[in-house]
C-alpha cells in the first residue's frame, strides 16, 4: 500500500474527505473496543489508523489489512457542495476547526499511549512504540489536510504548490512578526511531507534550524 492510499484512508476514517456527509460511512474500528478501554481521539471509540502495515489499533495492537480507498475526495465533496449552493467558505472554516481538534486529540494520545515509561513490560513497551508510529502517521496525514485547507497541496503523489498568499521569494518577515511557515521535513516515495508552524520571528536564518525543516514559504499568521 502506498502513501497516497494511506492518506486517503485516514482522511476517510475521520470523515475529512466529505465535510457535508455526502458519503458518510462507519469508520473501521477495533473489534475489541468494547472489551477493554479504547480511546475516542478519532471521534469514535477505537478508530483504526492506516499505516504501511495495515489498519492498526493504537490501544491493543489489533491489525487488519487495509481496505481499498473510496473514490470520494475532499475536492469532489466541495465541488458538489458548491454546485448545490452551500456555503463552502463556512464549511472550510468548520473543517479547519475540526482538523485542529483532531490534531490536539492525537497529540494528547501520542503523549500518553506512545510513551515508553519505566516499569513497562517488553510487550507494553512494544505496544507503546507501535502506537507512537501509528499516531505519528495519522498526525502527518492531518497536517497535510490542514495545509490543503489552507491552499497548500502537499499530499503524496500530487505536485507541491503554494497558493498566492504564501510568500516564496527571498523577502524576509519583519522582526517580531508572527508568521506561519511551510517547510519540507521528510520525503516519502518521492513526494514531500510538510508541516505548518506559527513562530515568533527572531532571526530568519535560524528558523529552518529551529523547526528542523527547509522553509519553502511563509505568510503573516492569522491571529
Ligand atoms: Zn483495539
Amino acid at each position: 500500500m502506498n502513501m497516497p492510499d494511506i492518506q486517503t484512508i485516514n482522511e476517510q476514517q475521520l470523515h475529512l474527505h466529505s465535510p457535508v456527509c455526502f458519503d458518510w460511512f462507519h469508520p473501521y474500528t477495533c473489534p475489541y473496543r468494547s472489551e477493554s478501554p479504547h480511546g475516542g481521539e478519532g471521534r469514535d471509540k477505537g478508530v483504526l489508523i492506516a499505516t504501511e502495515r495495515g489498519l492498526e489499533c493504537i490501544d491493543c495492537g489489533y491489525l487488519q489489512p487495509l481496505p481499498r480507498p473510496r473514490e470520494f475526495s475532499l475536492e469532489s465533496s466541495l465541488a458538489l457542495a458548491s454546485s448545490l449552493g452551500l456555503d463552502v467558505r463556512k464549511m472550510l472554516q468548520e473543517q479547519r476547526i475540526s482538523v485542529q481538534q483532531l490534531i490536539d486529540a492525537y497529540r494528547e494520545a501520542l503523549s500518553t499511549k506512545g510513551a515508553i515509561v519505566e516499569g513497562m513490560t517488553p510487550e507494553q513497551a512494544e505496544q507503546a512504540d507501535k502506537a507512537w508510529r501509528c499516531i505519528d502517521t495519522m498526525l502527518l496525514c492531518l497536517h497535510r489536510v490542514q495545509l490543503a485547507l489552507d491552499g497548500v497541496e502537499t499530499r503524496p503523489g500530487r505536485e507541491f504548490s503554494l497558493s498566492p498568499d504564501w510568500i516564496t521569494d527571498e523577502q524576509h518577515p519583519s522582526p517580531g512578526q508572527w508568521i506561519e511557515v511551510v517547510g519540507r521535513r521528510t520525503e516519502h516515495d518521492g513526494s514531500h511531507s510538510y508541516r505548518i508552524h506559527t513562530l515568533p520571528f527572531q532571526d530568519w536564518k535560524f528558523l529552518p534550524v529551529s523547526i528542523g525543516a527547509k522553509v519553502l514559504g511563509w505568510r503573516p499568521a492569522r491571529m
